[in-house]
């Protein structure tokens, strides 16, 4: 096992969208079982490599005791959406909130081999899907929703226990930013 800390919102690494895979190596390898022993320990229906600080273009997936993952997506979505499905995320413990998102989605890529891979999902499969591709372009939920809702949602993300912890009173200090942009 190999669990790794999950970035929590206000990580910059959350905004910044990710690099293609090139080299399908042993690294790969490890970073796919990283996540999804991170996934499983959480427990979550997916995640980002993004969400544990890797900028590449990998994600993970339990959903409907499917496990899995996918290097590079490329989405194909339905025009059909569901606006009122609640979405969670990993980066945001213990919140979820109404997010629209369509509801088919065809996702191409690669598996760690370097195969070519085409996965279909409905519903929270699709859900899915969009929210870890939009991980690694560095789009987060609250981006998806209108602005009534996410007025709704970043209230209770102030108010959230964990806020704080990831960007530590830096935005606020006229002095140091550790390198970092604000
Ligand atoms: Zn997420």
């Amino acid at each position: 096992m190999a669990i790794q800390s999950i970035r929590l919102f206000g990580d910059p690494v959350l905004r910044t969208p990710a690099e293609p895979v090139k080299d399908f190596d042993k690294e790969l390898r490890k970073l796919v079982k990283d996540l999804t022993d991170t996934m499983m320990d959480a427990p979550g229906a997916g995640l980002a490599a993004p969400q544990i600080g890797v900028g590449l273009r990998v994600f993970t997936y339990y959903v409907d005791d499917q496990l899995g993952h996918l290097i590079n997506p490329n989405l194909d979505l339905s025009d059909d959406q569901d606006t009122e499905g609640e979405e969670g995320c990993l980066s945001f413990p213990g919140l979820s909130f109404p997010t629209p998102r369509a509801i088919r989605a065809v996702a191409k890529g690669f598996n760690m081999h370097g195969e070519p891979v085409t996965l279909e999902g409905t519903d929270l499969m699709a859900r899915c899907f969009q929210h870890e591709t939009d991980h690694l372009d560095g789009i987060l939920f609250i981006d998806r929703m209108d602005a009534k809702q996410r007025k709704l949602a970043m209230k209770a993300i102030r108010e959230a226990e964990w806020n704080g912890v990831a960007a530590p009173a830096i935005k606020f200090s006229p002095h140091s930013t550790h390198g970092k942009a604000l």
